[in-house]
């Protein structure tokens, strides 16, 4: 699989065996199993090493003196391999100098394989998500990690309330009028760049709803025609990127709620000229902006 068929992090390469999840028999032998790797997240950075650089999946032997039992997080089958995610408070020295060093995850997507982006991306986010969840939000007793890992549940007898990985929908979405698309820039991107409209999907909106609102909100642009592109997991820390091409129907640009410092029409001669910017490699939105431009060459 390449990244032409998926956007970065994504891809499934990690068979998830949700079943696992529930056979304390398999986990168990699986911990204790040197055939099992295990992908520590310090802080919210991921371990690697190498030229090129790759994710280093640690052996039982090397995580033992440090890690948890209780705390580890079943990801799935990598590589044929069960994998763990180890987490470790980002507040103490970091671990495994001997082994490699400790980088952001927004890098790794640029240099990683697809597979172990996708695993990377898969635990860091897991990670970060228990580091949110450490109280029940109903009673506020302690929680504690179930399912391996994929889910907590509240230590409080009369509630034991399951708590599951939260993933929040945002919609992104390449806006086209003839033979030019919408494109903003917040202030405080680099010089130059500018990206797709983007925004979090809000309770009782279908998709489509949260593109047309976002547009508007942002820009004053009425959007028609609304039409499903691909998605992208964001763990930043917890985002689904969804993203759309969509067809308007204004032209005039208004920046209504300040969250834009600039928004323009750019023609497909503009966005390959290198002015302006354009969005991030790794990112679904110059995924958008690529596949519109790549529509001009076939016209
Ligand atoms: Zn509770």
């Amino acid at each position: 699989m390449t990244t032409e068929d998926h956007n970065v992090f994504a891809g499934a390469f990690v068979d998830r065996s949700g079943e696992r999840r529930k056979d304390p028999d398999w986990l168990n032998k699986a911990l204790r199993s040197n055939d099992s790797r295990f992908v520590p997240v310090w802080g919210d950075q991921c371990l690697v090493a190498g030229e090129p650089l790759q994710a280093q999946l640690l052996r039982r032997e090397q995580i033992e003196p440090l890690a948890d039992d209780h705390e580890l997080i079943f990801l799935g089958i990598f590589r044929d391999h069960p994998a763990f995610a180890v987490p470790f408070p980002g507040d103490m020295d970091a671990p495994f100098a001997e082994v490699g060093e400790f980088q952001e995850l927004r890098y790794l997507g640029t240099v990683l394989s697809a597979d172990e982006a996708n695993l990377v991306a898969h635990a860091r986010a897991l990670v970060l998500w228990h580091a949110s969840q450490v109280f029940c939000g109903v009673c506020g007793s302690a929680a504690r990690p179930g399912a391996a890992g994929n889910s907590r549940i509240c230590t409080n007898d009369d509630c034991r309330r399951e708590i599951f990985p939260r993933v929040d929908p945002a919609i992104i979405v390449l806006v086209e009028k003839g033979d030019s698309c919408l494109l903003g820039r917040q202030e405080n991107w680099p010089e130059g760049r500018y990206s797709t409209i983007a925004g979090f999907a809000e309770p009782g909106e279908s998709l489509e709803d949260a593109v047309r609102r976002e547009v508007y909100e942002e820009t004053n642009i009425r959007v028609g025609r609304v039409s499903y592109h691909s998605s992208q997991p964001w763990p930043f820390p917890a985002a689904l990127m969804l993203g759309f091409t969509a067809e308007a129907r204004s032209e005039d640009i208004v920046l209504n709620d300040g969250e834009l410092e600039d928004a323009q029409w750019f023609t497909r001669e503009q966005l390959t000229s290198g002015t302006p910017k354009l969005p991030f490699r790794i990112s679904i939105a110059r995924r958008l902006v690529d596949h519109w431009i790549s529509l001009g060459n076939n016209d």
